[in-house]
């Protein structure tokens, strides 16, 4: 009914509410504008619905998590050593997104994780393992179980650029005796190809061949790069896998801290091919992280730089002057944190990623929100706010792929979950220290020494060296099983296309101009309209999340 009574045509309903309506809920700067005085949660607001005019499975989550590397998702899991390590790392990377491992253990064991996600999966391998006619079966095995593969070829010198003889499997090692010589079971009918082939012609020679390894040749029979079948399985099996698009490798980051010691750290892992390095800093303003960005931009120029953590604008100008890549965005929101309780310095989550993420974007630098992300809700108002990707902590726990083992309390499978800045997490070097004089077997044993040699190294990101009393600044607990990342992150993936969905958004890159313009709406969630919004009034249910 118009004004004066009178009803008006339907067929004039879309025109009229352009001409005379000012739309539903608020644009994101009334939203955050609402709260000038007082920080937003995720909790604090939701997403009015648009206009869908397309299928939820076509929604594309692409984005750029730094200056210079696009993911096909969102996602990042912490560098916590209760979340990422090395099969933590290589799972997200296949789902689309990038693991980042923690440092709370030594220099070299990083770099044998980083090592081991690069290798993980190839396009051409340029710098394959090669053995010469005279090494032994002990060798192979040596070398399978320490980077996961025993296809090897063999070259009269032992080396790249060698001429080609054979090839040894784990097939041929079977049931052999250590000693025994490469000469005397090395398969030599061969199937080759020829330098300068493409990837795709290679990777269909290898296809028809029905041969695990394709070693590729120059005119006078030289080994010059390797193709392994394998590589085509993983790239038909995870067709949204992050990877470097020169080589074929899985992205891989790792955290490190900003002492000269981590200078020494860094190296190593860029020389195991780290492309991503974050410095792990819960208040990154300082000078020890400006110059520590300085120095790497300097150093490693081909290096992507994730600064923070930082939660204003003020802390984000100095680390993008100083060259960051990307921030990230978090101080006290994290579910094991309680910074803000000790030492009252933090921000709400909503509002820091909202700030930082405007600011950031003027530069073209991304923002990582970090902390605080609970469920599929909470990612998608991060990406609504202006973060380009999100980073899990206590919600990728507990999986099959995060370090640690299983036990039951109470009927329930659970994992520990445990802060950095938790005393827990640094009195587990000490511990490693007394375990390690019992030794138990060698592996084990060089793992400890390694720690013992770098026994700070957890506390660094939460604890000064001269302090006397260590102020633990996050919690040690335990999280349910999740099951594995590969059924839960295609969850997390999905739940993102329908909430784009909902809001009339057909893709992650189109969700920020959306924002900008007004077109998506929000509105402010007051305390019953929280309680109305979760489950209310049943006697008991069960949470059942997803189903595959
Ligand atoms: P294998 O049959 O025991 O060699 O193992 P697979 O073929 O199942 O796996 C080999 C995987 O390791 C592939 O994804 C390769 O890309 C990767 N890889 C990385 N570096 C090397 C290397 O130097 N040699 C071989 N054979 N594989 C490598
Ligand atoms: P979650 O996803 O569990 O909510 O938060 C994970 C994030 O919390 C990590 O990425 C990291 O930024 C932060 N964090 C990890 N350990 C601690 C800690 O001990 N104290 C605080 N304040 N934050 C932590």
């Amino acid at each position: 009914m118009a004004a004066n009574g009178t009803i008006l045509d339907p067929s004039q309903a879309l025109e009229h509410l352009k001409t005379y309506e000012t739309g539903d809920g608020l644009a994101m700067s009334e939203l955050i504008n609402s709260r000038q005085h007082g920080g937003l949660t995720y909790n604090d607001f939701l997403v009015l619905p648009g206009f869908i005019d397309f299928q939820a499975s076509s929604v594309s989550l692409q984005t750029k998590v730094t200056k210079n590397v696009t993911l096909n998702t969102p996602f990042l899991s912490s560098p916590m050593d209760t979340v990422t390590e090395t099969e933590m790392a290589i799972a997200i990377g296949l789902m689309g997104g990038m693991g980042v491992i923690h440092n709370n253990m030594s220099p070299h064991e990083q770099a044998s994780m980083v090592r081991k996600v690069k290798k993980y999966e190839n396009g051409f391998i340029t710098e394959p393992l090669v053995l010469s006619p005279n090494e032994t079966v002990g060798d192979v095995l040596e070398i399978k179980q320490r980077l996961g593969f025993g296809g090897i070829p063999i070259t009269d010198t032992g080396a790249l650029n060698g001429k080609l003889l054979g090839i040894v499997t784990a097939r041929d090692v079977q049931f052999r005796d250590n000693d025994v010589l490469l000469s005397e079971i090395m398969t030599t009918e061969l199937v080759t190809a020829k330098e300068g082939v493409t990837l795709e012609e290679a990777n269909s020679i290898l296809r028809d061949s029905k041969k695990g390894k394709l070693p590729i040749v120059d005119s006078e029979g030289h080994l010059v790069s390797l193709l392994a079948r394998s590589d085509l399985l993983k790239n038909q099996n995870y067709p949204l896998a992050s990877k470097r698009p020169e080589s074929k490798q899985l992205y891989c980051a790792a955290a490190i801290g900003t002492r000269p010691s981590d200078r020494e750290r860094l190296a190593l892992l860029v020389e195991a091919g780290l492309d991503v390095v974050i410095l792990d800093s819960s208040q990154g303003n300082s000078t020890f992280q400006i110059e520590m960005i300085q120095w790497i931009k300097k150093t490693f120029p081909k290096l992507e730089v994730v600064a923070g953590n930082v939660v204003t604008r003020e802390q984000a100008a100095s680390l993008i002057a100083a060259g960051a890549d990307a921030l990230r965005v978090g101080m006290g929101s994290g579910s094991i944190c309680i910074t803000q309780e000790v030492m009252a310095v933090g921000r709400p989550q909503g509002t820091a990623v909202h700030a930082v993420s405007e600011f950031a974007s003027k530069f073209g630098v991304p923002v990582i929100a970090d902390g605080g992300i609970s469920n599929v809700g909470h990612i998608a108002k991060a990406l609504a706010l202006g973060a380009s990707a999100v980073m899990m902590g206590g919600l990728l726990a507990g999986t099959t792929e995060s370090p640690g083992d299983y036990f039951y309390r109470e009927g329930k499978r659970l994992k520990g979950y445990r802060g950095m800045g938790s005393i827990e997490a640094m009195e587990h070097q000490k511990k490693s220290k007394v375990v390690g004089a019992t030794g138990k077997g060698a592996a084990k044993a060089d793992k400890l020494a390694a720690d013992v040699g770098n026994e700070n190294a957890a506390t660094q990101r939460y604890f000064s060296e001269s302090d006397a009393v260590k102020v633990a600044q996050g919690v040690a607990g335990a999280v349910q099983d999740k099951g594995s990342v590969k059924k839960f992150l295609p969850y997390l993936y999905t739940g993102i296309q329908h909430s784009l969905q909902d809001m009339g958004v057909a893709s992650l890159a189109a969700l920020r101009p959306a924002v900008q313009s007004g077109k998506v709406r929000f509105e402010l969630r007051t305390a019953s309209a929280q309680v109305e919004g979760g489950v209310h009034g049943l006697h008991s249910y069960e949470k059942r999340l997803f189903s595959s």
